[in-house]
């Protein structure tokens, strides 16, 4: 909600002005919570207020001058010619911007997008519209705030099995649109791509559709609008490519040269005056939900299959009240996660699916025991429920964390929890799950989430096992901001969707429906529905205090300048905790808290990612295990605190000396591991030698001269993460039993 955070920003305002920008936060907020395309922040935002023009701007319109606009042939759905028209999204908001502003518009076509961009710069054409920034075209143009957004994604054959980044594009062709600003990202930082240039998006699919190149790289949205329009049901799109530079080009802007200023202040007030449902109206008319069936989600059910749905027409699913940012019901209307995911699924079954609302997380389970709902989704799958109910694969994860207050030293996961009292929720998803892995346990149990919270707030309780979203959702919603992640259990909340065992149909179909899912689809989801969370609270806090104020507009003007100057600085000062939090569990999540160096757990993903790397490039990489020797001896004579003292100097040692490339972790008690792509083995024995001696060299606090032994592996073929590790730990155990203060390798 920036709007909202900047206006506030300016307590000069007046009442009026304030109920005004409150209600257009409500009513915009509404409208994008309701909106479920992925499209642009909206031009919203600012909009909204009138802008009048300037006295020059003002002449410049009267002057009628006659503006060239762009029209490109065959560019849908943004931009081409249909029956000698103009016509597109682009088109008709640059209509809409014509009338908004009193000017005409003549739209220039026949020509090639190339033609149309020399054309622009050498001045022949006033506005070039439905285009990305690039820092060359920014030298000479200036461009309006953004109107559309897709990320980028690969479009390639759907048998396909090998594309998946922009690293398995090296050495392949790909088809691109001539003029397009994504040629000169490959070329200057993917020279390994062959491009072949085409006249247009559609005949860049249609190279791929027969096979004469590997992919395309296109905008989603477009591509998804191409690939229904023109019917190409054997293309399919990848995940959004993960790059930053590439993804800065997928908004769309219209750009007015910089010798003509008035034109574009003109042009950039009209986008500001249309209103969100006038662009809501054209998003819906050309970029329509019928686009998003296909490329990649086909769910691939088998005829049976597709009888059994259309037998049923419809079904239900349980949808508990209050369990957000699962599931709500709010009026009639189900909201968070769980209904989002429905509505993925039935869009994707062409089934119709209804929401069966229960009071809670336990009925829900019971009402899909007694046949009352056929699908229960969010639910983990442990012994006690399999008895009662099939599990599809997982479709989220979520941490379950250690809730404490802010006072409270850092839990050491589960085990850290003897001498708290802890508290537990016997009705929540995951206690069966934590009881199972430690039966040992010692908690207290509690009726709800909320009380769970509460409870430990107040100091009736000292931590709290919470599902992490849910956790977080309460203490928003309370207000608990004494309350911080105080350590994780290694427990994950995974996330399926159940029916009633023996239902074998609906379940294949319902894992069907799973595995189509995309992780970006889940992460859009759950994105949505904190950030929802957040607006709504600050919204209501609003809310309730104008409620209080009681509508007298005397009064508040009189007192608003102070309360908006108070509660300005009380949402900065929650955003600021909710941000620390969040930055500082992000950190305990990879972080060993006593040296300081990522976790076992972070290292184990690092390696994994490198591996693939190194295989996917035949790289070099290595693999270092470093144990301290004799360390149980440091312990026993000097005492643990000076161990840990020596770990964590170890540690800083360490760290000083590798390369910016290498991920350094704790593995375990006094062992480190050093992951080293790039690297050979003898370099990298060379490395560790360099270390050794660094290691004998120092003295350590209240522990004099230590020493340390290496296992080096180098990466051969064939190799997986286990068969490395398993050589760098021979390796180690000869470094020992060759006297330890020494460097052993396996190649
Ligand atoms: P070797 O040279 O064969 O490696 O002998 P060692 O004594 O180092 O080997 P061993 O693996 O038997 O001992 C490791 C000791 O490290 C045992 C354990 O008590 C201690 N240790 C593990 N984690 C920590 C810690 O976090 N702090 C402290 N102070 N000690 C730890
Ligand atoms: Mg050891
Ligand atoms: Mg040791």
């Amino acid at each position: 909600m920036p709007i909202y955070k900047k206006s506030l920003k300016y307590p000069g305002y007046s009442a009026i002005t304030f109920f005004y920008v409150i209600a257009f936060v409500f009513s915009a907020s509404a409208a994008w919570a309701a909106n479920r395309e992925q499209s642009s922040p909206p031009p919203d935002a600012v909009r909204g207020f009138s802008y009048e023009y300037t006295v020059e701007e003002q002449a410049y319109i009267k002057a009628n001058p006659r503006i060239k606009v762009s029209n490109e042939f065959d560019w849908p759905p943004f931009d081409f010619v249909a029956d000698g028209e103009p016509a597109g999204f682009g088109i008709e908001l640059m209509d809409l911007l014509a009338e908004k502003a009193g000017l005409d518009f003549t739209y220039v076509n026949g020509y090639t997008w190339d033609e149309l961009v020399d054309m622009f710069f050498e001045g022949e054409l006033d506005v070039l519209h439905s285009l990305s920034i690039t820092p060359e075209r920014q030298k000479k143009a200036l461009f309006s705030a953004p109107y559309y957004h897709s990320k980028h994604v690969l479009v390639y054959r759907s048998d396909t099995r090998d594309l998946h980044t922009l690293n398995d594009l090296d050495g392949k062709i790909i088809a691109m649109p001539k003029g397009w600003s994504t040629i000169e990202f490959f070329r200057t930082h993917y020279p390994e791509v062959h491009i072949i240039e085409v006249g247009s998006s559609r005949q860049a699919l249609e190279y791929v559709d027969q096979g004469k190149v590997a992919a395309t790289v296109e905008q989603e949205g477009i591509a998804r609008y191409l690939i229904t329009k023109f019917g190409f049901t054997d293309l399919a799109l990848s995940n959004w490519l993960d790059n930053d530079e590439l993804q800065k080009t997928s908004s769309m802007h219209f750009a007015v040269l910089k010798s003509n200023p008035l034109l574009f202040s003109i042009l950039d007030k009209a986008l500001s005056n249309i209103t969100l449902s006038e662009m809501r109206a054209l998003k819906e008319k050309w970029f329509s939900r019928a686009g998003r069936k296909i490329g990649g989600n086909d769910v691939g059910l088998t005829p049976e299959e597709r009888g059994w749905l259309a037998e049923r027409k419809q079904l239900t699913y349980c949808l508990s009240r209050e369990r957000l940012p699962y599931s709500a019901v709010k009026g009639t209307q189900p909201m968070g996660i769980s209904s989002d995911l429905m509505e993925i699924f039935s869009e994707r079954l062409d089934t119709a699916l209804i929401p069966y609302p229960v009071a809670s997380f336990s009925e829900g389970l019971a009402r899909a025991e007694d046949g009352s709902c056929d699908i229960l989704p969010m639910v983990s799958k442990t012994r006690g429920r399999q008895k009662y109910l099939d599990f599809t694969a997982g479709h989220s994860g979520y941490n379950v964390a250690l809730i404490a207050r802010d006072e409270t030293p850092f839990i050491r996961g589960i085990s850290g929890l003897a001498n708290l009292r802890t508290g537990i929720v016997p009705s929540s998803n995951i206690f069966e799950k934590v009881i199972s892995k430690y039966p040992k346990l010692d908690y207290h149990s509690v009726d709800s989430i909320g009380a769970c919270l509460e409870q430990v707030s107040t100091g009736l309780l000292d931590v709290a096992i919470l599902s992490l979203p849910q956790a977080s959702h309460y203490i928003r919603q309370k207000g608990l901001t004494n309350l911080k992640v105080a350590g994780h259990t290694g427990i994950d909340e995974d996330l399926r969707i159940a029916v009633l065992k023996g239902n074998t149909t609906l379940h294949s179909i319902l894992s069907k429906v799973v595995r189509s899912l995309e992780n970006q689809e889940m992460e859009a989801i759950g994105n949505k529905w904190l950030a929802i969370e957040m607006a709504q609270e600050i919204d209501y806090t609003l809310l309730w205090r104008i409620a209080g104020i009681g509508g007298s507009v005397l009064v508040i003007v009189i007192l608003w300048n102070r309360k908006l100057a108070r509660l300005n600085r009380e949402i900065a000062s929650a955003n600021l905790k909710l941000r620390d939090k969040t930055r500082e569990l992000e950190y305990i999540s990879i972080t060993d808290s006593l040296t300081g160096l990522y976790n076992r757990r972070y290292v184990e993903k690092t390696f994994d990612l490198e591996l693939q790397r190194t295989i996917r490039h035949k790289h070099d990489m290595s693999l270092m295990l470093i144990d301290i020797d004799f360390f149980k001896a440091i312990n026993d004579t000097y005492g643990h605190q000076t161990g840990d003292t020596v770990l964590k100097m170890f540690a800083d040692l360490l760290k000083t000396n590798v390369r910016a490339t290498d991920t350094l972790g704790r593995w375990g008690g006094e062992e480190f591991i050093i992951v080293c792509p790039e690297i050979n083995i003898c370099n990298a024995v060379h490395m560790a030698e360099g270390l050794c001696e660094k290691i004998a060299g120092i003295r350590f606090d209240g522990a004099g001269k230590q020493t340390a032994s290496f296992g080096v592996a180098g990466f051969q073929e064939g190799d997986s993460i286990q068969s490395m590790i398993s050589r760098a730990d021979n390796a180690l155990y000869q470094a020992k039993a060759n006297g330890r203060n020494r460097v052993e390798f396996l190649e």
